[in-house]
């Protein structure tokens, strides 16, 4: 199968190095209905994710080999009525919002600002514009919302869970920041 070369990353294959994968947490937070579900449930079954003996463990772990080299992504979903109390201690936290619900947008900013600034959080960071086939009901413009990515230190990203739009970007855009994070230096 010929390699495919994400946007913002390197490239993703099916052959590793010999290396043992390095193994990422990776926790959804949002609104009842922005579209974690069914983002994660792409991300599991997305061609550029392979199954190995590790991720057969959680339903919700994928491994993926990006740059030559193999990492284990897991996911898990929350829905925020309250504030997280602590940094949590993952790899990256991806805050979910629908275009079409302001509400979801105000709260993605109360947990970016409750994350970096009351939490003082130095994580990886991204905010998810869901639901972007819905054009005609949009109520949040990129422009504010790349805006406050901005604000927060965050990588941006839309996407259409729906339409499996940008998904896959997410993925590979989430584990490149990650391991950016680690290795600062890396090209
Ligand atoms: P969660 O509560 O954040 O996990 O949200 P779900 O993944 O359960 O999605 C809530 C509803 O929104 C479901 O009916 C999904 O089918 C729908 N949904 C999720 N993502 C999209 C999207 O990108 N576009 C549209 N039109 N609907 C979506």
């Amino acid at each position: 199968t010929p390699s495919t070369t994400s946007q913002d990353s390197g490239t993703i294959s099916s052959t590793a190095s010999s290396a043992a994968p390095s193994y990422f947490r990776i926790l959804l937070l949002g609104s009842h209905g922005v579209g974690k579900s069914l983002l994660t449930k792409h991300f599991m079954s997305s061609e550029n994710v392979f199954t190995s003996d590790e991720t057969a463990a959680s339903e919700a772990a994928v491994s993926i080999v990006l740059d030559g080299e193999e990492s284990i992504m897991e996911f898990c979903s929350v829905f925020t009525d309250t504030l997280p109390s602590e940094d949590i201690n993952v790899d990256a936290y991806v805050v979910v919002f629908s275009i079409t619900d302001r509400e979801s947008f105000s709260r993605s900013l109360t947990l970016l600002h409750h994350l970096r600034n009351d939490l003082g959080t130095d994580r990886t960071m991204v905010l998810v514009a869901n639901k972007t086939d819905l054009v005609r009901n949009r109520m949040v413009s990129g422009a504010e919302a790349r805006s406050a990515a901005c604000t927060y230190k965050c990588k941006y990203i839309e996407t259409s869970a729906t339409l499996n739009h940008n998904v896959d970007e997410l993925l590979v855009g989430t584990l490149s920041q990650i391991r950016l994070k680690l290795n600062p230096d890396a090209i």
